[in-house]
């Protein structure tokens, strides 16, 4: 019986796991790929407290290694269910079954791609997904960012405080996001709006991102030239495997507030794969503080009198 089983090994699972350890409960971390999470794809974290530069995977294998140090067991195993069943939780894996008092969800989620060639290849290189990220790298340049939600609207207004010129680029008439946030981009001397158009090709220059291919909705091709796309068409949050027990928003984030407890007793959630504003590293990591908090808190007073007898 482990006192918190942790689902992903990303900022937010492994702070959870620093902060089970060092309070001496028995921890396993279950990961389903590698270690580090959607931040290793990011070449460059510059908005971190405390660091003012460090590669994403630099970062990942910091807080990979301060778990490791503290005898954290570890498992490479992909969760396909989990149990409530009432004394404990039970987590099945594609391999083995395991019981835990507590658990805490830190799978993350994963930016929707456009699915063009190069696309992977030019991360880093010309393509993002985050312009508080890297926005910064495209001072003076002309940039483009996809999508209609909020979060395009977002980063295509930050992006004109840094960039000389910013495309907005969407495939509907209108945006889906909010209308006061497309008011004031409108009102920025910078931007241009390309609407009922999709991306249809992302095109390189020795290994760099060169220009882009636009189709329109009726069908005219034109080719534009820019320094850096930044996709925004929404993020897919892996969570469906829990479904049955938890409750998740339509959006399919775990619906929990900032005190990371879901629906079940003894189940909390932490990270980008919880329903939140903001989806950054640092919200990550403190979610994995306060969701291991609420497991300790919830361990110390569900199973006291089994640990004094121990
Ligand atoms: P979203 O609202 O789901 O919007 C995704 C956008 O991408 C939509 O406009 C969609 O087009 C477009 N899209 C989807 N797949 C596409 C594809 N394959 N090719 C081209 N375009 C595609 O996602 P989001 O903007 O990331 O926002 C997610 C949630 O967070 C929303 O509920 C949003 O309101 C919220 N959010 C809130 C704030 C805030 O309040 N400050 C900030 C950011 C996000 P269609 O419109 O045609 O479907």
């Amino acid at each position: 019986m482990y006192d918190i089983i942790i689902v992903g090994a990303g900022p937010a699972g492994l702070t959870a796991a620093i902060y089970a350890l060092r309070a001496s409960k028995k921890v396993l971390l279950l990961e389903a790929k590698t270690y580090g999470g959607q931040i290793i794809t990011t070449p460059d974290v510059d908005n971190y407290p405390g660091f003012i530069h460090i590669s994403g995977i630099d970062f990942a294998t910091n807080l990979y290694n301060q778990v490791k140090e503290l005898d954290a067991e570890i498992k490479y195993e992909k969760v396909i269910d989990i149990k409530d069943c009432e004394e404990y939780k039970e987590v099945t894996t594609e391999k083995h079954t395991y019981q835990g008092r507590t658990v805490i969800l830190a799978t993350g989620s994963d930016n929707r791609k456009l699915g063009l060639e190069n696309e992977d290849l030019l991360l880093g290189k010309g393509i993002s997904y985050c312009a508080t990220c890297d926005g910064n790298f495209y001072k003076g340049k002309v940039v483009a960012v996809t999508g209609g939600g909020n979060t395009a609207l977002e980063e295509a207004m930050y992006l004109t405080n840094i960039a000389k010129r910013v495309y907005l680029i969407h495939r509907r008439d209108e945006f889906r996001g909010e209308k006061r946030k497309v008011n004031s981009l409108s009102k920025k001397d910078n931007i241009r709006f390309i609407y009922n158009s999709n991306i249809t090709k992302i095109n390189k220059k020795y290994n760099k991102l060169d220009s882009i291919e636009i189709t329109s909705n009726d069908g005219k091709v034109k080719e534009l030239n820019i320094d850096g796309l930044f996709i925004a068409i929404g993020r897919i949050p892996e969570n469906q495997n829990f479904a049955k027990l938890i409750n998740l928003e339509p959006s399919g984030y775990i619906d929990a507030e900032e005190d990371c407890h879901t629906n079940v007793e003894g189940i909390y959630v932490a990270g980008d794969c919880r329903k939140k504003e903001l989806r950054q590293l640092v919200t990550a990591t403190s979610d994995g503080a306060v969701a291991a908090t609420e497991a300790i808190k919830y361990i110390n007073k569900n199973y006291k009198e089994e640990e004094e007898n121990v």
